[in-house]
């Protein structure tokens, strides 16, 4: 009401010289935009407890699978929070690389864990699934949860995550589990909810691993829709089990939930096999890494490697290191071997004729098969809103903005979450250029309301002077 009479007051006086209010006008008009601005940037800040999240991952969890099987229990979840259809992962699409990018926001030639399998030349050591213990290789990055612990009051738990039960820069989380394949999905749900709910101080950072679909796409191939579906349904009911375990202890309100994947999965096939044996003797190389990228050391001469083998296949592309391409963020890390052989989409690269999976990853990280998607839920996030892509390294600089935590140097853009983030203010262009549009038009419209209205009072009025005289005629009536 106040707003209104001030707005008359303006439009009445007779010109902007005398009167400041019409200037303040536009200065209110600016401060309201403003004042919109500021409330998306502070958001909502009803949440004054600190703030915490729970990391999930279902390994091999290709973004499609969402469009393609039935998921109720995962699409109450994203009803009730935020999608993102596809997380563009890194180079190469294997689960201890991505695992590691998402907690550390490092591409794979900065953090370290470049393989599944690796080797290091200058120590002679080695690194594979079942020998992934030494701080060693994990020490070129700092993951989210040593960063969490390092604040006062916190701490980090994990139900298995790769690097997890390893003492990175001398830490490991203060609840942790060693990895081992054989514990049940309950149990470690049940762990991570119990050191959720209990622990002092705080769990305010925890992850929670889960090894399918992948077991399954690997073995049965991701276009086997029965025995995916089988196994899709068991996902959806774990995360069932999850949202219901978290309503039961009064968390699912206040606790921040991510449901990502570290890569997707490709259907393999007998008759798309490369064999190495046809193109070069065993003799020449050690191999330190095979399909469906092959890390290969020269035991003899680099070029000779490398010219028998970059016509060993039309489906194979052949990488002197120093000609990785840049896109793949795969190149300067001494771990990353002198030759490396990527296999197109569904080719396998084989030292016999055997083909050991029918699914696979570790491709191009610009194959939709090869990515994951992301789903959340929580204080941190909006309802019902959905987004096409992100990378996998911005959960990282995403998390570390939802726990208040000082990221780490990383490769990651928080500006690509931030339309999932409820204390962020995001807009798209067309919607800024609208906004632009709309405010431009206001203002001209305003402007011209201003100079009628003032032409409309300075201009000559037929009647001002008897209208004058009624007011002063009082003496001559007299
Ligand atoms: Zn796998």
């Amino acid at each position: 009401m106040q707003q209104h009479n001030y707005l008359r007051l303006c439009v009445l006086s007779r010109s902007p010289d005398h009167c400041p209010c019409c200037i303040s006008t536009m200065t209110f008009f600016a401060l309201l935009m403003f004042s919109g601005l500021m409330t998306g940037c502070t958001g909502n800040s009803s949440y004054s407890l600190p703030p915490r999240l729970l990391l999930v991952s279902f390994d091999g969890f290709r973004a499609d699978y969402l469009q393609n099987y039935e998921f109720p229990h995962l699409q109450n979840f994203i009803k009730e929070g935020v999608l993102v259809e596809h997380v563009k992962n890194v180079f190469i699409t294997k689960t201890f690389p991505n695992h590691y990018s998402i907690v550390t926001g490092l591409y794979e030639e900065s953090h370290g864990i470049i393989a599944n399998s690796m080797y290091d030349s200058v120590t002679k050591k080695h690194f594979s699934d079942f020998n992934d213990k030494d701080p060693f290789w994990w020490n070129e990055a700092i993951p989210i949860w040593v960063t969490n612990q390092l604040q006062e009051n916190r701490s980090s738990a994990a139900a298995m995550w790769p690097g997890t039960d390893v003492a990175i820069y001398n830490a490991t989380p203060s609840y942790f589990m060693n990895y081992s394949p054989s514990v049940t999905f309950k149990e470690r749900l049940n762990n991570i909810t119990t050191w959720l709910s209990t622990s002092s101080p705080p769990v305010t950072f925890a992850t929670l691993y889960w090894e399918e679909p992948d077991a399954s796409g690997h073995k049965y191939g991701p276009e086997d829709k029965e025995s995916m579906r089988r196994v899709l349904k068991e996902v959806d009911d774990h995360i069932g089990d999850l949202v219901q375990k978290l309503k039961m202890l009064g968390l699912w309100e206040s606790l921040n939930v991510i449901i990502t994947s570290d890569h997707g999965m490709a259907q393999c096939s007998e008759s798309r096999l490369i064999n190495l044996d046809l193109c070069i003797s065993r003799s020449d190389y050690s191999l330190i890494d095979l399909t469906p990228v092959a890390a290969i050391l020269p035991k003899i001469n680099i070029t000779e490697v490398y010219d028998k083998l970059k016509n060993c296949s039309p489906h194979l592309n052949v990488y002197l290191k120093e000609d990785i391409p840049n896109r793949f963020h795969y190149q300067h890390n001494d771990r990353i071997q002198p030759i490396i052989l990527v296999a197109d989409e569904g080719w396998t690269i084989v030292q016999n004729k055997s083909l050991s999976k029918l699914g696979d990853h570790g491709y191009d990280n610009s194959l939709p098969a090869m990515h994951p998607f992301l789903a959340a839920h929580g204080p941190a996030f909006h309802r019902g809103y959905k987004q096409s892509t992100m990378n996998i390294v911005d959960i990282y600089p995403m998390m570390c903005h939802i726990l208040g935590l000082k990221p780490q140097p990383n490769n990651g853009t928080l500006g690509h979450t931030k339309c999932l983030l409820v204390d962020q203010w995001c807009i798209h262009l067309p919607e800024a250029i609208g906004i632009v549009i709309g405010a431009l038009l206001v203002l001209t419209t305003l402007t011209c309301l201003i100079i009628f209205m003032q032409n409309r009072l300075s201009a000559p009025r037929p009647f001002s002077r008897l209208q004058l005289q009624d007011d002063d005629d009082d003496p001559l009536i007299e």
